[in-house]
Protein backbone atom coordinates (compact mmCIF):
# COMPACT_ATOMS: atom_id res chain seq x y z
CA UNK A 1 0.00 0.00 0.00
CA UNK A 2 1.02 3.86 -0.34
CA UNK A 3 3.35 4.85 2.48
CA UNK A 4 1.62 7.55 5.18
CA UNK A 5 3.36 10.82 4.93
CA UNK A 6 4.10 12.51 8.17
CA UNK A 7 4.59 16.20 8.04
CA UNK A 8 5.09 18.21 11.23
CA UNK A 9 4.43 21.62 11.24
CA UNK A 10 5.64 24.13 14.30
CA UNK A 11 3.74 26.86 15.15
CA UNK A 12 4.87 30.28 15.23
CA UNK A 13 6.56 31.89 18.72
CA UNK A 14 6.33 34.54 20.50
CA UNK A 15 10.17 36.23 19.89
CA UNK A 16 11.36 35.27 23.93
CA UNK A 17 10.03 31.75 23.47
CA UNK A 18 11.31 31.35 20.16
CA UNK A 19 15.23 32.72 21.24
CA UNK A 20 14.68 30.26 24.38
CA UNK A 21 13.60 26.95 22.56
CA UNK A 22 15.43 23.64 23.37
CA UNK A 23 14.81 22.49 19.78
CA UNK A 24 16.69 23.12 16.70
CA UNK A 25 15.17 22.20 13.74
CA UNK A 26 17.88 21.34 10.31
CA UNK A 27 16.06 20.12 7.18
CA UNK A 28 13.81 17.51 7.74
CA UNK A 29 15.68 16.59 11.06
CA UNK A 30 14.27 17.90 14.18
CA UNK A 31 16.48 17.43 18.16
CA UNK A 32 16.79 18.80 21.68
CA UNK A 33 19.73 20.91 21.50
CA UNK A 34 20.16 19.43 25.07
CA UNK A 35 19.66 15.73 24.17
CA UNK A 36 21.03 15.29 20.51
CA UNK A 37 19.74 11.80 20.77
CA UNK A 38 16.18 12.89 20.82
CA UNK A 39 16.35 13.34 16.94
CA UNK A 40 13.39 12.56 14.76
CA UNK A 41 13.25 12.56 11.30
CA UNK A 42 10.27 13.25 9.05
CA UNK A 43 8.75 13.30 4.89
CA UNK A 44 8.82 17.33 6.01
CA UNK A 45 8.98 20.11 8.81
CA UNK A 46 7.18 22.92 8.19
CA UNK A 47 8.66 25.77 9.92
CA UNK A 48 6.78 28.86 11.71
CA UNK A 49 6.91 30.56 8.60
CA UNK A 50 5.35 28.15 6.18
CA UNK A 51 1.75 29.45 5.18
CA UNK A 52 -1.06 26.49 5.36
CA UNK A 53 -0.78 26.62 1.24
CA UNK A 54 2.36 25.30 1.48
CA UNK A 55 1.49 22.66 3.92
CA UNK A 56 -1.84 21.67 1.28
CA UNK A 57 0.34 22.04 -1.80
CA UNK A 58 2.94 19.25 -0.11
CA UNK A 59 0.89 16.85 1.81
CA UNK A 60 -3.07 16.98 0.99
CA UNK A 61 -3.72 18.35 -2.82
CA UNK A 62 -2.53 14.23 -3.86
CA UNK A 63 -4.46 12.90 -1.87
CA UNK A 64 -7.59 15.43 -3.12
CA UNK A 65 -6.86 14.26 -6.79
CA UNK A 66 -6.84 10.44 -6.27
CA UNK A 67 -10.37 10.74 -4.08
CA UNK A 68 -11.23 12.40 -7.54
CA UNK A 69 -10.24 9.46 -9.11
CA UNK A 70 -11.84 7.35 -7.12
CA UNK A 71 -9.89 6.46 -4.25
CA UNK A 72 -9.92 7.02 -0.23
CA UNK A 73 -7.80 9.56 1.52
CA UNK A 74 -7.11 10.66 5.41
CA UNK A 75 -5.76 13.52 6.52
CA UNK A 76 -4.92 13.95 10.35
CA UNK A 77 -4.03 16.87 12.18
CA UNK A 78 -2.20 16.00 15.73
CA UNK A 79 -1.07 17.72 18.40
CA UNK A 80 -1.49 19.29 21.77
CA UNK A 81 -4.08 22.22 22.35
CA UNK A 82 -3.23 25.57 20.77
CA UNK A 83 -0.55 23.83 18.53
CA UNK A 84 -2.59 24.78 15.58
CA UNK A 85 -4.62 21.91 14.57
CA UNK A 86 -7.73 23.91 13.97
CA UNK A 87 -5.51 26.80 12.05
CA UNK A 88 -4.04 24.18 10.11
CA UNK A 89 -7.40 22.36 9.07
CA UNK A 90 -10.27 24.62 9.02
CA UNK A 91 -8.21 28.00 9.02
CA UNK A 92 -8.16 31.71 10.89
CA UNK A 93 -9.27 34.81 9.84
CA UNK A 94 -6.17 35.55 7.91
CA UNK A 95 -5.61 32.27 6.41
CA UNK A 96 -8.02 29.39 4.78
CA UNK A 97 -7.24 26.35 6.41
CA UNK A 98 -7.15 22.48 4.36
CA UNK A 99 -10.87 22.03 4.29
CA UNK A 100 -11.86 25.50 2.37
CA UNK A 101 -8.28 24.82 0.21
CA UNK A 102 -9.47 20.83 -0.36
CA UNK A 103 -12.79 21.98 -1.34
CA UNK A 104 -12.03 24.35 -3.93
CA UNK A 105 -9.77 22.28 -5.53
CA UNK A 106 -12.03 19.31 -5.44
CA UNK A 107 -14.87 21.25 -7.37
CA UNK A 108 -11.97 22.60 -9.60
CA UNK A 109 -10.45 19.09 -10.13
CA UNK A 110 -13.69 17.39 -10.87
CA UNK A 111 -14.34 20.35 -13.66
CA UNK A 112 -10.94 18.84 -15.43
CA UNK A 113 -12.51 15.43 -15.93
CA UNK A 114 -14.79 15.91 -18.89
CA UNK A 115 -15.69 12.64 -19.70
CA UNK A 116 -17.57 12.02 -16.10
CA UNK A 117 -20.21 13.50 -13.96
CA UNK A 118 -19.66 13.86 -10.36
CA UNK A 119 -22.10 14.18 -7.49
CA UNK A 120 -20.99 15.74 -4.05
CA UNK A 121 -21.67 15.14 -0.73
CA UNK A 122 -20.42 15.98 2.51
CA UNK A 123 -21.26 15.52 5.95
CA UNK A 124 -19.56 16.99 9.24
CA UNK A 125 -19.61 14.82 12.13
CA UNK A 126 -17.62 14.75 15.85
CA UNK A 127 -16.78 12.05 18.30
CA UNK A 128 -16.79 13.53 21.99
CA UNK A 129 -16.51 10.93 24.79
CA UNK A 130 -17.15 8.03 22.51
CA UNK A 131 -20.46 9.42 21.56
CA UNK A 132 -20.70 10.44 17.74
CA UNK A 133 -22.92 13.85 16.89
CA UNK A 134 -23.68 15.24 13.53
CA UNK A 135 -22.57 18.89 13.51
CA UNK A 136 -24.88 19.39 10.18
CA UNK A 137 -28.15 18.26 12.68
CA UNK A 138 -28.20 19.26 16.41
CA UNK A 139 -30.84 16.99 17.18
CA UNK A 140 -28.95 14.15 15.57
CA UNK A 141 -26.39 12.60 18.53
CA UNK A 142 -25.35 9.32 19.60
CA UNK A 143 -25.22 7.69 16.13
CA UNK A 144 -24.00 4.33 16.19
CA UNK A 145 -21.72 2.71 13.65
CA UNK A 146 -23.21 -0.27 11.47
CA UNK A 147 -22.06 -2.41 8.55
CA UNK A 148 -23.50 -3.76 5.47
CA UNK A 149 -22.56 -5.20 2.24
CA UNK A 150 -24.39 -2.82 0.66
CA UNK A 151 -22.79 0.39 1.76
CA UNK A 152 -19.83 -1.19 3.89
CA UNK A 153 -19.42 0.41 7.38
CA UNK A 154 -21.50 3.70 8.03
CA UNK A 155 -22.55 5.96 10.77
CA UNK A 156 -26.76 5.04 10.73
CA UNK A 157 -28.42 8.37 10.64
CA UNK A 158 -25.69 11.00 9.49
CA UNK A 159 -26.92 13.59 7.65
CA UNK A 160 -25.55 13.83 3.72
CA UNK A 161 -25.81 17.35 2.15
CA UNK A 162 -25.35 17.30 -1.10
CA UNK A 163 -23.32 19.92 -3.09
CA UNK A 164 -23.11 21.72 -5.79
CA UNK A 165 -19.79 24.81 -5.10
CA UNK A 166 -17.29 25.26 -2.21
CA UNK A 167 -19.57 27.91 -1.22
CA UNK A 168 -22.68 26.23 0.25
CA UNK A 169 -19.68 23.70 1.62
CA UNK A 170 -18.09 26.52 3.72
CA UNK A 171 -21.62 27.64 4.78
CA UNK A 172 -22.57 24.42 5.90
CA UNK A 173 -19.76 23.77 7.82
CA UNK A 174 -20.13 27.20 9.79
CA UNK A 175 -23.85 26.01 10.87
CA UNK A 176 -22.40 23.38 12.15
CA UNK A 177 -19.54 25.01 13.78
CA UNK A 178 -22.42 27.94 14.99
CA UNK A 179 -24.45 25.30 17.21
CA UNK A 180 -21.52 23.32 18.46
CA UNK A 181 -20.85 24.63 21.46
CA UNK A 182 -22.87 26.17 24.37
CA UNK A 183 -20.04 29.28 25.91
CA UNK A 184 -17.62 30.73 23.90
CA UNK A 185 -15.61 30.43 27.14
CA UNK A 186 -15.93 26.47 26.82
CA UNK A 187 -14.95 26.60 22.69
CA UNK A 188 -11.42 25.78 23.32
CA UNK A 189 -11.56 23.11 26.10
CA UNK A 190 -14.86 21.63 24.40
CA UNK A 191 -13.10 21.09 20.92
CA UNK A 192 -9.52 20.29 22.15
CA UNK A 193 -11.84 17.22 23.84
CA UNK A 194 -13.55 15.92 20.49
CA UNK A 195 -12.70 14.66 17.45
CA UNK A 196 -13.96 16.26 14.23
CA UNK A 197 -14.29 14.74 10.83
CA UNK A 198 -15.01 16.75 7.82
CA UNK A 199 -15.82 14.26 5.10
CA UNK A 200 -16.70 14.74 1.22
CA UNK A 201 -17.87 11.85 -0.65
CA UNK A 202 -17.66 11.56 -4.09
CA UNK A 203 -19.28 9.93 -6.88
CA UNK A 204 -18.95 9.51 -10.36
CA UNK A 205 -19.76 7.80 -13.33
CA UNK A 206 -19.27 7.96 -17.43
CA UNK A 207 -20.42 10.03 -19.16
CA UNK A 208 -22.67 8.76 -22.29
CA UNK A 209 -24.48 10.14 -25.60
CA UNK A 210 -27.96 9.72 -26.01
CA UNK A 211 -27.47 7.15 -28.52
CA UNK A 212 -25.56 5.13 -26.60
CA UNK A 213 -27.70 5.33 -23.16
CA UNK A 214 -28.10 2.08 -21.82
CA UNK A 215 -25.10 0.29 -23.70
CA UNK A 216 -22.62 2.00 -20.98
CA UNK A 217 -21.80 -0.47 -18.38
CA UNK A 218 -19.55 1.94 -16.31
CA UNK A 219 -19.85 1.48 -12.53
CA UNK A 220 -20.20 4.36 -9.98
CA UNK A 221 -17.22 5.04 -8.73
CA UNK A 222 -17.62 6.43 -5.00
CA UNK A 223 -14.82 7.44 -2.95
CA UNK A 224 -14.83 9.25 0.54
CA UNK A 225 -12.04 11.96 1.76
CA UNK A 226 -11.95 12.62 5.22
CA UNK A 227 -10.24 15.93 6.67
CA UNK A 228 -10.04 14.90 10.44
CA UNK A 229 -9.13 17.60 13.45
CA UNK A 230 -7.94 15.16 16.34
CA UNK A 231 -8.67 16.14 20.14
CA UNK A 232 -5.36 17.55 22.06
CA UNK A 233 -3.29 15.11 22.92
CA UNK A 234 -2.11 15.91 25.64
CA UNK A 235 -2.23 13.45 28.56
CA UNK A 236 -5.01 13.41 31.21
CA UNK A 237 -3.18 12.63 33.86
CA UNK A 238 -0.93 15.59 33.69
CA UNK A 239 -3.56 18.49 33.80
CA UNK A 240 -4.98 17.12 36.54
CA UNK A 241 -7.96 16.11 35.51
CA UNK A 242 -10.69 14.35 37.70
CA UNK A 243 -14.37 13.08 37.21
CA UNK A 244 -15.59 14.23 33.92
CA UNK A 245 -12.55 15.57 32.45
CA UNK A 246 -11.09 12.62 33.29
CA UNK A 247 -13.37 10.04 31.76
CA UNK A 248 -12.95 12.66 28.53
CA UNK A 249 -9.33 12.81 28.81
CA UNK A 250 -9.51 8.56 29.22
CA UNK A 251 -11.51 8.05 26.19
CA UNK A 252 -9.05 10.43 24.39
CA UNK A 253 -6.06 8.80 25.29
CA UNK A 254 -7.77 5.19 24.09
CA UNK A 255 -8.70 6.53 20.44
CA UNK A 256 -5.60 8.11 20.13
CA UNK A 257 -3.61 5.57 21.36
CA UNK A 258 -5.76 3.32 18.95
CA UNK A 259 -5.22 5.21 16.01
CA UNK A 260 -1.53 5.32 16.52
CA UNK A 261 -1.77 1.80 17.09
CA UNK A 262 -3.72 1.10 13.29
CA UNK A 263 -1.43 3.45 11.72
CA UNK A 264 1.77 1.84 12.95
CA UNK A 265 -0.01 -1.78 11.96
CA UNK A 266 -0.36 -0.39 8.44
CA UNK A 267 2.94 0.99 8.08
CA UNK A 268 4.04 -1.83 8.56
CA UNK A 269 2.28 -3.41 5.96
CA UNK A 270 0.39 -5.66 8.23
CA UNK A 271 -3.06 -5.50 6.96
CA UNK A 272 -1.68 -7.02 3.65
CA UNK A 273 -0.54 -10.17 5.09
CA UNK A 274 -3.75 -10.43 6.78
CA UNK A 275 -2.42 -9.35 10.20
CA UNK A 276 -5.28 -7.98 13.09
CA UNK A 277 -5.84 -4.66 12.73
CA UNK A 278 -7.41 -3.30 15.87
CA UNK A 279 -9.81 -0.80 13.67
CA UNK A 280 -12.99 -2.19 16.17
CA UNK A 281 -10.80 -0.22 19.62
CA UNK A 282 -12.34 2.94 18.91
CA UNK A 283 -14.92 4.75 17.04
CA UNK A 284 -12.87 6.63 15.56
CA UNK A 285 -10.76 4.06 14.30
CA UNK A 286 -14.06 2.17 12.96
CA UNK A 287 -15.29 5.14 11.45
CA UNK A 288 -12.17 6.00 9.14
CA UNK A 289 -11.67 2.24 8.57
CA UNK A 290 -13.01 2.05 4.92
CA UNK A 291 -10.61 5.10 4.21
CA UNK A 292 -7.41 4.02 6.45
CA UNK A 293 -6.56 0.76 5.42
CA UNK A 294 -6.42 -1.24 1.69
CA UNK A 295 -4.98 1.72 -1.43
CA UNK A 296 -6.44 4.46 0.84
CA UNK A 297 -3.50 7.77 1.01
CA UNK A 298 -3.15 8.91 4.38
CA UNK A 299 -0.98 12.01 5.88
CA UNK A 300 -0.95 13.41 9.31
CA UNK A 301 0.42 16.54 9.99
CA UNK A 302 1.44 17.01 13.51
CA UNK A 303 1.08 20.18 15.05
CA UNK A 304 4.03 21.23 17.26
CA UNK A 305 5.08 24.38 19.38
CA UNK A 306 8.93 24.78 20.09
CA UNK A 307 8.24 26.27 23.32
CA UNK A 308 10.38 25.26 25.99
CA UNK A 309 7.26 25.14 28.65
CA UNK A 310 6.17 22.28 26.04
CA UNK A 311 9.12 20.48 25.40
CA UNK A 312 7.87 17.03 27.19
CA UNK A 313 4.52 17.57 24.85
CA UNK A 314 6.05 18.23 21.57
CA UNK A 315 8.44 15.28 22.20
CA UNK A 316 5.26 12.79 22.97
CA UNK A 317 3.76 14.23 19.17
CA UNK A 318 7.05 13.55 17.66
CA UNK A 319 6.91 9.85 19.18
CA UNK A 320 3.35 9.76 17.94
CA UNK A 321 4.32 10.94 14.67
CA UNK A 322 7.36 8.93 14.23
CA UNK A 323 5.52 5.54 15.27
CA UNK A 324 3.64 6.08 11.42
CA UNK A 325 6.49 6.16 9.50
P1 LIG B 1 -5.51 23.74 18.34
O1 LIG B 1 -6.64 23.57 17.39
O2 LIG B 1 -4.40 22.77 18.12
O3 LIG B 1 -5.95 23.77 19.77
P2 LIG B 1 -5.41 26.40 17.21
O4 LIG B 1 -5.37 26.08 15.77
O5 LIG B 1 -6.71 26.84 17.78
O6 LIG B 1 -4.85 25.17 18.07
O7 LIG B 1 -4.27 27.48 17.47
C1 LIG B 1 -4.17 28.22 18.68
C2 LIG B 1 -3.96 29.69 18.34
O8 LIG B 1 -2.74 29.89 17.64
C3 LIG B 1 -5.05 30.25 17.46
O9 LIG B 1 -5.31 31.58 17.87
C4 LIG B 1 -4.42 30.22 16.06
O10 LIG B 1 -4.97 31.22 15.23
C5 LIG B 1 -2.95 30.47 16.36
N1 LIG B 1 -2.09 29.75 15.37
C6 LIG B 1 -1.83 28.44 15.36
N2 LIG B 1 -1.00 28.11 14.34
C7 LIG B 1 -0.73 29.24 13.69
C8 LIG B 1 0.06 29.59 12.54
N3 LIG B 1 0.75 28.65 11.85
N4 LIG B 1 0.10 30.89 12.15
C9 LIG B 1 -0.59 31.83 12.83
N5 LIG B 1 -1.36 31.58 13.91
C10 LIG B 1 -1.43 30.32 14.35
MG1 LIG C 1 -8.64 23.15 17.82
Amino acid sequence: MERIHVAVRARPLPAEDARSSPWRVSGNAIALSTQPSTRFEFDRIFGEECRTADVYGARTKHIVDSAVRGFNGTVFAYGQTNSGKTHTMRGSANEPGIIPLAVHDLFRTIEEHLDREFLLRMSYMEIYNEEINDLLVPEHRKLQIHESIERGIYVAGLREEIVTCPEQVLEFMSFGESHRHIGETNMNVYSSRSHTIFRMVIESREKVDESEAGESCDAVRVSVLNLVDLAGSERAAKTGAEGVRLKEGSHINKSLMTLGTVIKKLSEGIEGQGGHVPYRDSKLTRILQPALGGNANTAIICNITLAQVHADETKSSLQFASRAL
